[in-house]
């Protein structure tokens, strides 16, 4: 329910073209092929997904002689699903957990995303599926964002470790780590922080950050989880390719996917990076955050 809401706008405009398109184009020509390739790129799925999609899209209308457009529909989810699905098997779609020991997932994403928010709703998430879980507020630039995870805090009843503004962000996560253990919790969830405007000294930080979590839990973070802002539609695509070059991001969460008519950015991300969008937000409130299911994101679209 929660997500046939949140993804309305998207629905709703998708559907729509899609309908229109339909309607105009009975048959299934190279006029019918180009509009909807026009369809597609205009909900955010990208030049690249899309040529590859409309190219599978001919040669299997071709094979199965399907003449009318209405009858592509099927095909055309079919497609969407198959594009998105991959190489799942590889990268899968569920959060890696440490079988003995702390978990621990670094969040990494440029200011203004949903990072704090989108971890906020992970530990309310983890703490509903009975998981002891601590923060650790690992972004000590911007301005309020220890305050903010603090906030979270204290919605979820989850505790959060923080040093002053401006203290090294290694030491904070440092003694999260400490604190986590010391509590027998079962997940750790690290903030960074994500001013981009000076990228080498971002990185490094990150990197910093990461040298300590590996040295003092061996085999994590068991997930460096990248948040993009959906409603920024191909910029996010972008983002996604600078931090993939140096912060080893093994999935992605899309926030603010219900504040956009553009959610086929969750397919481009898929296609292009082969990084699994492991959740989507679909709103500001605790329960707003979902595993994204790639059958369910794509039929609804067509419902
Ligand atoms: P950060 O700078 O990356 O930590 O970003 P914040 O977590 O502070 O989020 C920035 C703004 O986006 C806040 O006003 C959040 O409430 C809002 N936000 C975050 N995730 C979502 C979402 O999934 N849907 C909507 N509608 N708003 C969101």
């Amino acid at each position: 329910e929660k997500y046939k809401e949140g993804l309305k706008k998207t629905r709703t405009s998708f559907s729509d073209r899609m309908n229109n398109l339909m309607a105009r184009y009975r048959k299934v020509d190279e006029d019918f092929f180009e509009e909807l390739e026009e369809v597609l790129i205009a909900s955010d799925v990208g030049v690249n997904t899309v040529m590859d999609l409309v190219d599978e899209l001919r040669m299997e209308a071709k094979r199965q002689n399907i003449k009318d457009s209405i009858q592509l529909k099927d095909v055309i989810s079919e497609k969407l699903v198959e594009i998105y699905q991959g190489d799942e098997d590889e990268q899968p779609q569920k959060l890696k957990m440490n079988d003995d020991g702390l978990t621990i997932y670094l969040f990494v994403g440029v200011n203004g995303v949903g990072k704090t928010t989108s971890i906020g709703k992970l530990a309310y998430k983890l703490k509903q599926e009975g998981k002891k879980v601590v923060m650790a507020a690992g972004d000590t630039f911007r301005a309020g964002a220890i305050e903010q995870l603090q906030v979270w805090g204290e919605r979820t009843g989850v505790e959060v470790i923080r040093h002053n503004a401006g203290s090294d962000p290694a030491a904070v996560i440092y003694d999260g780590i400490k604190a986590a253990q010391a509590r027998g919790a079962d997940v750790l969830l690290c903030d960074t922080a994500g001013r981009l405007q000076n990228k080498v000294n971002l990185m490094n930080e990150l990197n910093k950050v990461h040298r300590v979590i590996e040295r003092e839990v061996p085999g994590a973070p068991h997930e460096v989880l990248l948040v993009l802002d959906a409603t920024t539609g191909q910029n996010a695509l972008a983002q996604a390719k600078t931090f993939q070059e140096t912060a080893n991001v093994s999935g992605i969460v899309l926030s603010k996917l219900d504040g956009t008519a553009k959610g086929g950015i969750v397919l481009a991300i898929r296609n292009e990076m082969k990084i699994p969008v492991k959740f989507v937000g679909l709103g500001e409130q605790m329960e707003d955050l979902q595993e994204f299911d790639p059958n369910a994101f794509v039929y609804g679209l067509f419902a």
